[in-house]
């Protein structure tokens, strides 16, 4: 556990006080950076306060289901007195939003639960063990005493969905499913947030993924695929980010402990998703690497072009797979 003891009394000091509250979450949002980003906006809303949420990307409209999401701006100017950071590992991370000469001055309540959290906040609140930044924010409501409506409950379970794909990955624990009841029992509907937030899919990520598959490759328990710009164009698939979930696939396969996924973004950049199997860690070849994440999950971007971003990956994913 990062967060000391009177970092969850600090942070809720700070949300007590502020009137106007910029929240912001990172970059290429996925769900529980959507859902907590929403949760969040909802329930200090509640408790009378102004609240901006924004992202430097927008969602992905298979979260259109959620409340609030087209109202997520992609700029951080107005007037605030608290920056608000949801499941952010870096300050970079929140990417353009924010802009140190507007906000610099302002003080920051970080939430969120990636392990290798660099606690940029004045207050942080960062819990390893938790299985989403939703049920991290979760506790800070119950916390609050702020009641917990069918809004905030649906977003949040997105967040917890998503971050343990319906609970089945090893960050789901017995306090993950009781957040998630008491989400249910506050209106969420958990089957048709898990059939919008992780089910469903474009028919055109379904080809770039298949696309992927097929060139993907294994040397020895590693296995990695990229995804380049031209082919997305020959496949003609609209959705100019994200691995179609390339990555999640390659880790399901017997042969691998470690995968990785390229995906070269419209600027040249390449963004890499790792996956890892129990008793492998690549979460620290993403921090090494400028990025972050979890143990069995993360990423980082690096300067293009592809070959160099592979060439520069491969080997320590290798060396993680022979030291673990
Ligand atoms: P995904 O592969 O699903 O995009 O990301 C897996 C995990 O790694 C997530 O927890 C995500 O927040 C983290 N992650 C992915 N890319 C980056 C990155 O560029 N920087 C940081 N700090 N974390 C990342
Ligand atoms: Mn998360």
């Amino acid at each position: 556990m990062l967060t000391d003891p009177h970092a969850w009394a600090e942070a809720e000091g700070y949300l007590r006080r502020a009137q106007s509250i910029l929240a912001i979450t990172h970059v290429s949002p996925d769900g529980d950076a959507i859902g907590s980003l929403l949760g969040f906006t909802h329930g200090m809303r509640g408790l009378g306060k102004l609240v901006t949420p924004a992202c430097q990307d927008q969602a992905h409209p298979r979260f259109d289901y959620l409340k609030g999401v087209r109202d997520i701006r992609q700029s951080g100017e107005g007037e605030f007195d608290l920056i608000v950071s949801l499941d952010s590992s870096d300050l970079a991370r929140l990417g353009s939003v924010f802009v140190p000469a507007q906000h610099g001055h302002l003080p920051i309540v970080v939430l969120d639960h990636h392990i290798t959290n660099l606690s940029f906040g004045t207050v942080n609140v960062v819990e390893p063990s938790a299985s989403s930044t939703a049920e991290v924010f979760f506790t800070l409501l119950r916390r609050m005493d702020v009641p917990i409506t069918p809004d905030i409950a649906n977003a949040l379970l997105t967040g917890v969905i998503t971050d343990t794909l319906a609970f089945r990955t090893s960050n789901t624990t017995p306090d993950t499913l009781a957040v998630a009841m008491e989400l249910m029992r506050c209106g969420g509907n958990l089957q048709e947030v898990t059939r919008q937030a992780l089910v469903m899919r474009s028919f055109d990520s379904l080809r770039l993924l298949g696309a992927g598959l097929v060139n993907a490759r294994v040397e020895g328990r590693l296995a990695y695929a990229t995804l380049g710009r031209k082919l997305r164009k020959e496949l003609g698939v609209k959705e100019e980010r994200g691995d179609a979930g390339l990555v999640g696939m390659l880790i399901t396969a017997y042969e691998v402990d470690v995968a990785a996924v390229f995906v070269e973004l419209p600027n040249g950049d390449i963004e890499i998703g790792l996956r890892a199997q129990p008793g492998f860690d690549v979460s620290q070849v993403a921090l090494e690497l400028g990025g972050g994440g979890h143990p069995a999950a993360a990423g980082c971007t690096l300067p293009g072009p592809m070959r160099d971003a592979v060439n520069r990956v491969l080997p320590r994913l290798k060396q993680v797979i022979r030291e673990a």
